[in-house]
């Protein structure tokens, strides 16, 4: 894989060597740029060329817009991202280009670009996972977690606004940040889904609950809907990654485990 910033040799320091290891905690950024609706979509070239000439540290290790992204900095260094004492030595950046706070007016873009940058960090904990000898614990890094987890080294996503009190992208503050929040999430473990073989154990993996016309669904990874009120138990459905047959276990707190075997049902939040 080529990466920009070694190949367009920045205007300013924009990477370092790391001093501590990866702990596949991936910090979720927007560079605050224009969204670019007008195919190409030219979002995540333009913010890559503005690094390369912009003269005070601000970096990411990758950069993902609608329709394509830039690899910047390999993950073996440190991004200059967060201006939070050490977290860049064990955390991996990514950054949507858009801005925090046009989520939401251009969903479509928003659409494309989480379902892209899904791809991008399950490929990013899929290679993190296997320098650390099993792929399988990509599956640790599906989730949101805290900051205080990410310090105590739990993999997992995290805005940029979590570590430095002062930043509030990539969504921390906006008033779709559940959502937002659920289907990235969601989309990391549909995409690790499809590059992984199933784990052998039950792992937690985000879903959403979807309100629409005054119906309950859950949404899966895989974008399967459930009508929650409709006849019958709900989540009687099989999905087949990898070729074994996997079942659904739905739990109350907007997560589902993939399990082995026979689907059990917890109680389901009201409406
Ligand atoms: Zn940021």
């Amino acid at each position: 894989m080529s990466h920009y910033l070694i190949d367009h040799p920045p205007a300013s320091r924009q990477f370092g060597d790391r001093h501590e290891a990866e702990t596949g905690c991936v910090v979720v950024h927007t560079p605050e740029s224009f969204v670019d609706v007008h195919p190409p979509d030219d979002g995540a070239e333009n913010v890559a060329s503005f690094i390369s000439t912009r003269t005070d540290p601000g970096s990411y290790h990758e950069v993902v817009d609608s329709d394509s992204y830039v690899p910047l900095i390999p993950d073996h260094l440190r991004a200059f991202h967060v201006a939070a004492t050490g977290v860049n030595q064990w955390t991996w950046g990514i950054s949507i280009c858009t801005s925090a706070a046009d989520w939401g007016l251009y969903p479509a873009w928003d659409s494309a670009a989480l379902l892209l940058t899904g791809d991008r960090i399950a490929a990013y904990l899929a290679r993190w996972a296997t320098r650390n000898g099993d792929v399988s614990r990509a599956w640790e890094g599906v989730g949101w977690i805290t900051a205080a987890e990410a310090h105590a080294g739990k993999a997992g996503l995290i805005h940029h606004g979590q570590f430095q009190a002062d930043r509030t992208d990539a969504w921390e503050i906006h008033p779709l940040r559940a959502i937002l929040d659920g289907v990235l999430a969601t989309n990391v473990a549909a995409s690790l889904a499809r590059l992984l073989s199933p784990p052998t154990e039950p792992r937690e993996v985000p879903v959403l609950i979807v309100v629409r016309n005054n119906k309950r669904y859950l949404m899966f990874p895989d974008g399967l809907l459930i009508d929650l009120d409709g006849a019958g138990p709900p989540g009687v459905e099989t999905w087949e990654p990898g070729g074994a047959q996997w079942k659904r276990l739905v739990s109350v707190n907007r997560s589902a485990r993939l399990h082995r075997g026979n689907l059990d049902v917890d109680a389901i939040p009201a409406k």
